[in-house]
């Protein structure tokens, strides 16, 4: 009988969360302040975060990092998530390849979010803070962080952009079932959003923008910290517990990817998977695994985008950070996969694919969705859009096989299921989705045009 599903143990859960920041041959470059330009020190950013995590943030030197036992013990109630080896789409698909997914969309709230989530509401519960803000492209983060506020009795109030708050009404539910406050960004309830809709009365809103709202919304309340789903050193710290235990199921599966892939929007997901992977790389033992980051060719920041120092969010309120960007003021199409369509990438994974260790591929709309239906009828799953962009990829690498006869190990994330998200499908299946493009030369005036911003003032 041949095995389908990999699972651990409560004991062999992570214990600690794997920090890469210690193991890179090149640090990547500190933030700036967006005023001064100067380097930022830790102190800035305690008003905004739970110290913990902005230890954790700037913590060069410590491999492994514990992971609290309030925090594993939340941990236990869903993972270990399976790693799934995928016989049916390697049927279908017809591929000497052995196609693996780690199986992130059985979280109760449906992605990988809830592993970040839950770290941040504790580092903050310690501190003595009563209240979080957040934005949320697609939903998953705000609900994700919206259920941990709640287990951790604190309130939460989340801005999410616009078009999927209409396109995707049943998230802004989830996020109400655990009491959030749930506000359409840009919003008139913040300066950054009125700022914006009175340039643009139609702004379709943007991560970047409801991030400015949220950051402002937490310097306004009292007792409150800022939390955030993706892009920063501890959020992909907090992922790679998605990776450690991936990395022992491989092993229990007898086998070692030679390709490991997950879709990119900040670079959480695909930081959770891989970094526990590219640990080996750096250690020599596993050399040649290829590391492929799937983002949208609409949002293309690894693949189009430009390294250099960028703000988080819209409005410029978050520090200067080394990262590929399409320019913080970019506004993506309006694709569906929502949380792929952030404008840059966090500075770890920047530097990571600045030196060649990952690498970025853009999967177009429609081709995302036919990776979706094609595994969601060899696998029973309906994948998140995002996720569909690692299958795509998975895909491709799988039918290269096919022509190569290589007996390839593919490793994906996925990420999230898409029960949410039947209005894109509904779409697709109408014939009514397009795919959307940005070439490299717009790209390149859009970061041109911001000019050097560690000079600016
Ligand atoms: C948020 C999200 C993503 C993209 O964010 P990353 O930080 O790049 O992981 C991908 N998939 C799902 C299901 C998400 O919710």
């Amino acid at each position: 009988m041949r095995q389908k599903r990999y699972f651990l143990t409560e004991q062999e859960i992570p214990a600690q969360w794997y920090n890469i920041q210690a193991d890179m041959p090149n640090k990547p470059l500190p933030m700036r302040n967006p005023q001064t330009g100067e380097v930022l020190k830790q102190e800035e950013l305690y008003p905004l975060f739970a110290k913990e995590l902005v230890k954790q943030e700037y913590n060069q030197t410590d491999a492994w990092i514990d992971i609290p036992e309030k925090v594993r013990e939340y941990y236990t109630y869903y993972r270990s998530t399976p790693l799934v080896r995928a016989y049916g789409l390697e049927e279908a698909l017809g591929t000497p390849a052995h196609i693996y997914f780690k199986n992130e969309s059985v979280s109760p709230v449906g992605s990988h979010k809830l592993n970040s989530a839950l770290a941040q509401a504790y580092f903050c519960k310690e501190e003595g803070v009563t209240n979080v803000t957040t934005e949320t492209g697609a939903g998953q983060w705000g609900t994700a962080m919206a259920y941990a506020a709640k287990l951790f009795g604190m309130e939460s109030a989340v801005y999410q952009v616009k078009i999927t708050f209409e396109q995707k009404p049943y998230r802004k539910n989830m996020m109400q079932i655990f009491g959030a406050q749930v506000t359409p960004s840009p919003s008139m309830s913040t300066r950054a959003g009125k700022d914006i809709l009175t340039q643009f009365p139609n702004h379709n809103g943007s991560l970047g923008t409801a991030i400015s709202e949220a950051v402002e919304l937490a310097r306004m309340t009292p007792n409150c910290k800022y939390t955030l789903g993706s892009t920063l050193n501890f959020v992909s710290l907090h992922q790679t517990v998605i990776g450690l235990e991936a990395e022992k199921q491989m092993e229990m599966a007898g086998e070692y990817p030679d390709y490991v892939i997950a879709c990119f929007g900040g670079g959480s997901n695909f930081s959770g998977l891989a970094f526990p992977f590219m640990r080996h790389v750096f250690d020599g033992t596993h050399k040649d695994t290829v590391f492929l980051a799937a983002e949208p060719t609409s949002c293309p920041k690894l693949t189009k985008g430009i390294f250099t120092y960028d703000y988080g969010d819209e409005a410029g309120y978050t520090p200067l950070i080394p990262m590929y960007t399409l320019g913080h003021d970019f506004r993506p199409s309006n694709i569906h996969a929502g949380g792929l369509r952030y404008h840059g990438a966090g500075s770890v994974v920047s530097q990571l694919a600045k030196d060649g260790y990952m690498k970025g591929v853009d999967i177009n709309q429609l081709e995302s969705f036919e990776a979706a239906m094609t595994f969601a009828n060899s696998e029973g799953i309906v994948p998140a859009p995002e996720s569909a962009h690692a299958i795509a990829t998975a895909i491709r690498v799988a039918n290269e096989c096919k022509k190569t006869g290589e007996k390839k190990v593919i490793l994906f994330n996925l990420s999230g299921h898409g029960m949410i998200d039947m209005p894109s499908y509904q779409q697709y299946l109408s014939g009514s989705l397009q795919n959307a493009h940005i070439s490299s030369d717009e790209v390149r005036k859009n970061v041109e045009a911001m000019g050097d911003l560690t000079k600016r003032k």
